[in-house]
């Protein structure tokens, strides 16, 4: 029987991706298969981002070329969500359904109405880990959608809402299931880590029979417990993080922290509305690293956000000084269609922002450099993740995939991707390292 193909165009950020992991999980499920390109599939799914305008651009060209190429498309995602799909539907009115971001259920109704679930429950075979997007060896996790904060550059929270935390169970059954595929590195995200379980009121749910809290310090203990790497994204600097510093200490989790700063100036900051300050940042910084001195931080940043002056940014450069980060991050402002922001007095010029953004960079990589030259000679536990004809191209505790730096070593026999190896750095530059094995 010919099962019915179903073509798939995933855009947007790591939330996106596990978003289309699940669509992806749920067509596999059902019988559908996943066609590689427009003229075999029998429809297509577009998973948008609207975040910022370049992005709504290449959604609105996805759809087209999907359009032009298949004729039958589902759109989905944060675009989606944009005018209660209007945007979409304006410049492409014959797409067949529009729906927002975290919606499985939504998407798979309209792939039911247009075209019909195969009977044959046969090809039933979807991996209990679901259809990853990400290389066997490592995966995002993600413990909960929308966001609780509401920084006056950010729509997330008027596209996805409120904080929704997964039940933990949920999360845990997914981890675990992961790890037994495979997966030697988890990577958790959501918009804010650290308030995981907030909305539930840390409710106690259960994994393998035991109560374990809805709440972040009990869902890294337990996914430190199941043998793979993990590693924390988009957690905040609140106090209740120190817990989890010590379980990075004890050797349970990743010593490594991706913290969105944002910015130094407390007027940028509270101009943005952030939850942060940079002097409790700094010292609870400092209080890390005596608990944990080999912890590695990673933040991003934004020059020209409206009203800031040559003092504030000099303020972030100080910050950036004292801060000693190890990854950092830096976007120029620019305004998103519908955050509060816009509407802030005292744009900085787009020039301005740039020339912020390359000193502040220039500075970093100074950081950077000096940081990763104290690593020559250290021993480290490196993962691999890519064989080539140059040598093994893999990753430290202080490198997260697609956005930090990588480690090269140059003897491959015997490797394979997903291994991890004993190294001794021999090498560094202003973000890579080069090592041997030992
Ligand atoms: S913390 Fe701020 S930037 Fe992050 S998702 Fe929430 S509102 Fe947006």
């Amino acid at each position: 029987m010919h099962a019915p193909k179903v073509g798939f165009v995933s855009l947007g950020c790591p939330k996106a991706l596990v978003d289309s992991e699940q669509i992806l999980t749920q067509l596999r499920a059902e019988g559908y298969t996943i066609s590689p390109s427009y003229q075999d599939a029998d429809l297509v799914v577009v998973n948008t981002c609207g975040f910022i305008d370049s992005a709504v651009a290449e959604s609105l060209d996805a759809i087209g070329e999907a359009l032009n190429e298949n004729g039958k498309v589902i759109v989905t995602g944060c675009l989606g969500a944009k005018d209660g799909g209007n945007q979409i539907r304006d410049v492409h009115p014959s797409v067949l359904a529009v729906t927002g971001p975290h919606a499985t259920q939504e998407v798979m109704a309209a792939v039911h109405e247009h075209l019909p679930k195969p009977h044959d429950p046969f090809i039933d075979l979807v991996p209990p880990q679901g259809v990853k997007l990400t290389p066997k060896h490592y995966a995002y996790l993600k413990i909960s959608e929308g966001c609780n904060h509401r920084c006056s550059f950010c729509i997330i929270p008027s596209m996805r809402g409120d904080l929704d935390s997964r039940p933990i169970h949920e999360v845990l059954k997914e981890a675990e299931n992961l790890v037994k595929a495979g997966v030697k590195e988890l990577l958790v995200i959501s918009q804010d880590t650290s308030a995981y379980g907030v909305d539930v009121k840390y409710k106690t749910g259960f994994h393998n029979g035991r109560p374990v809290k809805t709440r972040m310090t009990e869902l890294v203990r337990e996914l430190g417990d199941m043998g793979a790497w993990v590693r924390l994204h988009y957690v905040y600097p609140y106090p209740h993080v120190d817990e989890v510093i010590e379980l990075m200490a004890a050797g349970k989790v990743l010593p490594y922290l991706d913290i969105p700063f944002q910015h130094a100036s407390p007027t940028v900051l509270k101009a943005m509305k952030r939850p942060a300050n940079a002097e409790n940042v700094l010292k609870r910084l400092a209080r890390w690293r005596e608990v944990c001195p080999d912890i590695a931080i990673r933040s991003t940043f934004i020059t020209g956000f409206p009203g800031e002056t040559e003092a504030d940014f000099q303020m972030l450069l100080d910050f950036l000084d004292e801060a000693q980060l190890d990854r950092v991050g830096c976007f120029t402002y620019s305004s998103v269609d519908g955050a509060t922001a816009n509407d802030l007095p005292n744009h900085v010029d787009p020039e301005v922002a740039e020339e912020r953004k390359a000193r502040f960079m220039e500075k970093q990589a100074a950081i950077s450099a000096a940081k990763l030259q104290a690593k020559i000679g250290r021993k480290l536990t490196v993962l691999v993740d890519e064989i080539d004809e140059q040598g093994v191209v893999a990753r430290s505790y202080a490198d997260a995939p697609e956005i930090d730096g990588l480690v090269y070593i140059e003897e491959t026999e015997g490797v394979r991707v997903g291994d991890f190896l004993e190294v001794e750095v021999t090498d560094a530059d202003e973000y890579d390292l080069w090592a041997q094995r030992v």
